[in-house]
């Protein structure tokens, strides 16, 4: 069993899924993918927000224009419309930026939600691809085994629970499973995020509840760099690393 999770980079268009449905259907083993909002969505999501909680109703643009581009790109690779549980995510979405609209009031739970629905959207677009692909896919919303307290915006992980829901659900487990990465929720079932930045920690635990051999955290730059080449302008690949 092996778990690999790929970030926003690695999933910006349909070039990048492609790619990433080689790496993840040539792996022997059964695995996990753990798959991250697409491209730079979780800080147009964070805009979209702010937007609608100053009060500045060109969020709606906004998040009409984001809900297409997930839309075209799910057509692209899949030849089909847009499934209804996309669509569905996006009118839920929607509804939740209205209510921030209407109240002015942005709390870290409607945040939460806001911002993790670009890990929702994104595991509906990369699963239904590789099912298209005629590969042995499932798919799982992590919402339901990760568990966590209520601290939104950064919530803590409940091992003991999200160890057993882990092993629970992994007896239903195909070939290739795919996992949102960033959302957890509560025990009463409020959805959370683990922070930004936070699939990484989601494939992590995974990887460790489901006690796994092997976590491989994809990235769209060829090897290890000396820095973040997006802050540091003379970072370089490193041309050895050791222990
Ligand atoms: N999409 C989330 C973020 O940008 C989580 C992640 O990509 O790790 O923070
Ligand atoms: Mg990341």
């Amino acid at each position: 069993m092996k778990v690999l999770k790929f970030g926003g980079s690695s999933l910006k268009n349909a070039e990048a899924i492609k790619q990433m449905s080689q790496i993840v259907s040539s792996s022997e083993s059964q695995c996990c993918v753990v798959v991250s909002a697409i491209g730079d969505t979780t800080d147009e999501l964070q805009a979209i927000a702010e937007q609608a909680q100053k009060d500045d109703e060109s969020y709606k643009e906004s998040l009409a224009t984001l809900q297409a581009f997930h839309e075209k790109l799910y057509q692209d690779l899949t030849g089909k419309e847009a499934s209804a549980e996309l669509v569905a995510a996006f009118d839920h979405l929607r509804r939740v930026c209205g209510g921030v609209f209407l109240l002015k009031e942005l709390t870290h739970k409607s945040l939460d939600f806001i911002l993790g629905s670009g890990e929702i959207a994104s595991s509906i677009i990369v699963s239904a691809f590789l099912e298209s692909q005629q590969l042995k896919v499932k798919r799982f919303d992590t919402r339901q085994y990760i568990v966590t307290n209520g601290h939104f915006g950064d919530a803590s992980v409940d091992f003991a629970s999200t160890t057993n829901q882990l092993n629970r659900v992994s007896k239903e487990f195909s070939a290739i499973n795919v996992f949102p990465g960033f959302v957890a929720a509560t025990a009463t079932g409020e959805m959370t995020t683990l922070g930004r930045g936070g699939s990484d920690y989601t494939a992590a635990i995974i990887a460790s509840a489901l006690d796994s051999g092997m976590l491989e955290i994809w990235t769209d730059v060829d090897g290890i760099m000396t820095a973040d080449p997006r802050r540091v302008k003379r970072s370089h690949t490193l041309d050895q690393v050791s222990y």
